[in-house]
């Protein structure tokens, strides 16, 4: 590679292309000039402090926020404003949140084959067997009659990513997958995250799971105030960080 990503594995070319995009929240600036390139099955980390834009930064990705200069592109296409093309890049771009966020009056299956079907317009069969595949994938086939609520935290958090899946995404976005799981199921989520990443799935994630990191990430990107920072390969952002910020991070956080 030419860049300066750093990655340690061979990527494929760019999917995911900010340049120079800014943001605000009114007086505040909360996406500074951000610049980041992700490449097809490469997995970025982005870490910082509470505060910093990693959720807004995943947010204009998929553009459920809008940005006021500078350009996005996801597989050398600018990002839609509305309509079918809107869509259809929701569905192109997976997305993972803290709180899981299924249907609660469907079904597991239900939860998984919904997407397919309406968006994606695969027969309801096809649909179910995919959708089976994929929650075997993530260990919850026995629950797919069940409804969420009755399933655990970290259950609920891997039908939510099997439910991303079912799309066919080109991209999979995690906005602190594991934040609001109790600590004995984080493990569960992240060693599905693990598996996909080694799959190949081009991912960002934000996390403050240093092991999933260091396991899992070809590149660190380290945000504070609506910057980045600081980025690097895994192994030396944690031995080395570079900017008073990431060290004073780190330093609370290890
Ligand atoms: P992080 O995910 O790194 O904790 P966020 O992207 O959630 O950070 O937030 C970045 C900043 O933008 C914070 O100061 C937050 O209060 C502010 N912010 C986030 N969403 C909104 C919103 N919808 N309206 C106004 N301010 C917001
Ligand atoms: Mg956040």
């Amino acid at each position: 590679m030419t860049d300066t990503s750093g990655s340690q594995r061979d990527l494929g070319k760019p999917l995911v292309v900010l340049e120079n995009v800014n943001k605000h929240f009114g007086d505040l600036h909360v996406l500074k000039d951000i610049n980041l390139t992700v490449h097809e099955g490469e997995v970025v980390v982005v870490i910082g402090p509470s505060g910093s834009g990693k959720s807004t930064l995943c947010r204009t990705i998929n553009r459920l926020e809008n940005y006021e200069s500078g350009n996005i592109t996801i597989g050398g296409r600018e990002l839609p404003h509305e309509g079918k093309e809107l869509a259809k890049l929701r569905a192109d771009v997976g997305m993972v949140f803290q709180s899981f966020n299924l249907f609660s009056h469907k079904t597991i299956l239900e939860n998984v084959t919904l997407g397919p079907v309406k968006v994606r317009k695969m027969k309801p069969d096809a649909a179910k067997e995919r959708a089976m595949d994929l929650l075997k994938r993530v260990g919850v086939d026995h629950q797919a009659e069940k409804y969420p609520a009755q399933l655990s935290g970290g259950q609920q958090q891997r039908v939510a990513i099997a439910r991303s899946l079912a799309m066919e995404p080109t991209v999979m976005l995690f906005d602190e997958p594991t934040s609001a799981l109790d600590p004995e199921m984080i493990n569960e989520v992240l060693d599905v995250m693990t598996r996909l990443a080694q799959s190949g799935m081009t991912m960002i994630v934000v996390t403050h799971e240093m092991g999933f990191a260091r396991k899992a990430a070809d590149r660190v990107v380290f945000m504070a105030d609506g910057a980045i920072v600081e980025e690097n390969t895994p192994e030396e952002f944690f031995t080395n960080p570079q900017s008073a910020r990431a060290k004073d991070f780190l330093a609370k956080i290890l």
